[in-house]
Parts: structure tokens; C-alpha cells; sequence
């Protein structure tokens, strides 16, 4: 299945949600959930019709798997490997996400955005352990350590990215020196610690695919 290359905004807008899928920038003035912009294709005057469970469901599972920057497929591999894992399905999903070298990348402050993240792994700008890794989905384990490679440390990209590491840091389960733009997964998070994306309903995607 084709990648979206469309407007990334209108996804957020079929939501209406804020996603968050450029990253930093979301935070500007200019956002068009900020201004309330109604859903692509609808009139902005109509009343919100009554979803049903499998359409509430469903959009749970769009809003995660965009957020993430996956397609279906992919993003349901992952669910069949969060079922076979013990423990809450729910939050298996969410950590095997979080383990993403992509999504690691961004939470590093590598990246202003999980899309831009994912085009520094494809180029090949990312080391794990001293090794260079060019694989979005990789998943990082504890106490690997994920660096930029040294031909890529003068890129612009990543130095105007990292200026958002002196604002708001990284998340508690990651350890980053800027200076040597290298950082460690220091351990799987739990759930409870993701809390960017508390608002999203995991047991409704269980249920999604539980059909
Ligand atoms: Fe979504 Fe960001 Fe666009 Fe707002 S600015 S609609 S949060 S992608």
C-alpha cells in the first residue's frame, strides 16, 4: 500500500485531533485544529453524527498508526506481536511502538518530527551499538545506545532539532548527551510513562482487531 503524501494537517483534521505529525511546528498559532477547522469534506455548520463502536474503534486505530507514521500493515504485524507477548495487549502495542528506532530517534530530539526521524534512519545518519542502521522499525532494546554516525553530525537538520532537547529535555526512559548528539534507551517504558499519548484509547484497538 502507498505511503500518504498528502497534506499531513488533513489528517489530524479527519480526526480533529492535534497528532503532533510535524513535530514541533504543531505548536505554532497556525494549526489548524488550534482554529477549528472542521473535517475534510464536512460542513463546518453540520451537528457531529453518533458513531458506532467498530467506528469509534477504527478511528482509535487511525489516530495511533498516524501518529506513529505507519501503514496498515505494518502496524498490524505489530499488533500480532504485542497479542503474543504476555502481559495487556494494549500496552504491549504501545511499547513495541515506542521501540522504534524512528520513533527513538525523534524522542531524542534528532528530529522535529516522527516523518523527519524516519528519513534520517533511511539515509543512513544512525548508529545502534557503533553499528549503522538504516531501518525505521528496528527495535531498540535496553541500554542500546543510538548515535548520530560522524559524518552526519554537521547536519543543520538535526542540530535545529536538538534546540527543542534545551526546552522540554527527553522522555525519563531515555538519556541523552547533546554534545556527543548520542543517546541510550535506558529501559521499555511503561504505558503510565508515555504520557504525551495518555488520551489515546487502547483498548479500543485491541477490540478493532478482536473482530
Ligand atoms: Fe496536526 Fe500539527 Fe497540522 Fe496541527 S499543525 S493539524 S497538530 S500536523
Amino acid at each position: 500500500m502507498a505511503r500518504y503524501t498528502g497534506p499531513v494537517c488533513r489528517l489530524c483534521r479527519v480526526e480533529q485531533k492535534k497528532l503532533m505529525l510535524k513535530g514541533d511546528r504543531c505548536k505554532s498559532d497556525k494549526c489548524p485544529i488550534n482554529k477549528k477547522r472542521s473535517a475534510p469534506g464536512k460542513d463546518p455548520k453540520a451537528r457531529p453524527g453518533k458513531r458506532s463502536d467498530y467506528g469509534v474503534q477504527l478511528r482509535e486505530k487511525q489516530k495511533l498508526k498516524r501518529i506513529y507514521g505507519m501503514q496498515e500493515k505494518q502496524f498490524s504485524l505489530f499488533f500480532d506481536r504485542a497479542l503474543r507477548m504476555s502481559g495487556i495487549t494494549g500496552e504491549n502495542l504501545f511499547v513495541l511502538l515506542e521501540r522504534r528506532l524512528d520513533n527513538v530517534v525523534y524522542r531524542l530530539r534528532f528530529a522535529a518530527s516522527r516523518s523527519q526521524a524516519r528519513q534520517i534512519v533511511l539515509h543512513g545518519h544512525i548508529q545502534v551499538n557503533g553499528k549503522r542502521v538504516n531501518i525505521p522499525s528496528y527495535l531498540v532494546k535496553a541500554d542500546d545506545v543510538i548515535e548520530i554516525r560522524e559524518r552526519s553530525k554537521g547536519l543543520v537538520v538535526i542540530k535545529e532539532a536538538l534546540k527543542e532537547f534545551g526546552k522540554s529535555g527527553v522522555m525519563p526512559w531515555l538519556q541523552l548527551d547533546p554534545d556527543a548528539l548520542k543517546g541510550k534507551f535506558l529501559v521499555s517504558p511503561r504505558r503510565s510513562d508515555i504520557t504525551d499519548l495518555a488520551d489515546i484509547k487502547e483498548q479500543m484497538i485491541v477490540e478493532y482487531y478482536s473482530k
